[in-house]
Order: structure tokens, then C-alpha cells, then sequence
């Protein structure tokens, strides 16, 4: 029976997808291997029951994250931290530095002080998610298997990942390849 994988996109830009892109033929053999049953790639709307691995790009920003990403956990057997931006917060956690009421100092920013026309912040209209005061990596928010840095991880570690992942082998991260634990 084929692997049921996921790849899900949370507060990150997208570019730990153009990696996974990057895995040119690997994908033949990927496509083969699995069923890829939710993804940014692919017309499905809500997030299925019975996954066996997922990719999560990005951290955890507002409140759509955080809500999918609880139906991501009691749906998935095994979660991957994929990328910085879900490793450690990185790119997206900057605004943590806002301090406090950080969501409010955050939309402030982006829309009164640096807008142009028209300053105003979108409320209520389902347009802006509430943001969270701070943003988390994935795994402060639930249990995560495993963790693949990288800004984003090259194509071969992605490969070497998912690839052992697939044949039943826990992985472990050693150097620039990832090798069998
Ligand atoms: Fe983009 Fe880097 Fe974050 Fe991946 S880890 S989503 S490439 S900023």
C-alpha cells in the first residue's frame, strides 16, 4: 500500500516547497511511492484522516495555524519540521521582538505606519487571521518527529530524509546528508 504524505504550508514563504520542487526525477520515484493526499500543490481543500507523514513548512503565526495544525497532529503518524521557519521560528518569529501586545503593535506597523493610502487594519473580515502574540515553532505547539534545518533544506537532504523515512528507517541528522540511526 503507498505512503499517505502531506506536505502542509504555515507562516513560511514557500521556498522549503520550491526546495521539494528541487527533487527533479526523485519525484518520479516519490509519485510511485506514495500518495500525496494534501499539499499546496494539490486541489484538496481540508486536511484528511489517516496520513502517515507530513511536511510542515513555517511556524506558527496566527490562529488558522495553530487550529490546523491540531487536526494535522490527530490526523498524521509521523510530523516533520521542515525548514528553519518550523524548526525554530526563524524568519516569521522576528516580529516576536515587538514585545508585548505583539500582534496589535505587528498590524500597526503593516498597516498604519508603512502604509501609503488608505492606513487601516483589516478587522473582522476574515482577511487577516488573528495572529498569535508570538509566533512558535512547530514543535512548541505539538509533538514533532522529526526536524530538517535549512533556509531552506537543500534537495538532497530532503531526498535522504523522506527516502529512509519511506523504508521504515528512523533517520538522524549527521553532517550534510542525513544517515540512517
Ligand atoms: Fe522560507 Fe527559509 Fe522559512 Fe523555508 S525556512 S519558509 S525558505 S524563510
Amino acid at each position: 500500500m503507498k505512503i499517505r504524505l502531506a506536505t502542509v504550508w504555515l507562516g513560511g514563504c514557500a521556498g522549503c516547497h520550491m526546495s521539494f520542487l528541487d527533487l527533479d526525477e526523485f519525484l518520479i520515484e516519490l509519485a510511485e511511492a506514495v500518495d500525496l493526499v494534501y499539499s499546496p500543490v494539490v486541489d484538496v481543500k481540508d486536511y484528511p484522516e489517516n496520513v502517515d507523514l507530513c511536511l510542515i513548512e513555517g511556524a506558527v503565526c496566527n490562529e488558522d495555524n495553530l487550529e490546523i495544525l491540531h487536526k494535522i497532529r490527530a490526523r498524521t503518524k509521523t510530523l516533520v519540521a521542515f525548514g528553519d521557519c518550523a524548526v525554530t521560528g526563524n524568519v516569521p518569529a522576528m516580529r516576536n521582538q515587538f514585545g508585548i501586545d505583539n500582534a496589535e503593535n505587528v498590524l500597526q506597523r503593516a498597516y498604519i505606519e508603512s502604509a501609503q493610502n488608505h492606513p487601516a487594519v483589516p478587522k473582522g473580515d476574515g482577511i487577516v487571521p488573528p495572529l498569535l502574540e508570538r509566533v512558535r515553532p512547530v514543535h512548541e505547539m505539538v509533538y514533532v518527529e522529526y526536524f530538517l534545518p535549512g533556509c531552506p533544506p537543500s534537495a538532497s537532504r530532503i531526498k535522504s530524509l523522506v527516502a529512509q523515512l519511506l523504508s521504515g528507517h528512523a533517520p538522524k541528522l549527521e553532517g550534510e546528508q542525513l544517515k540512517f540511526g
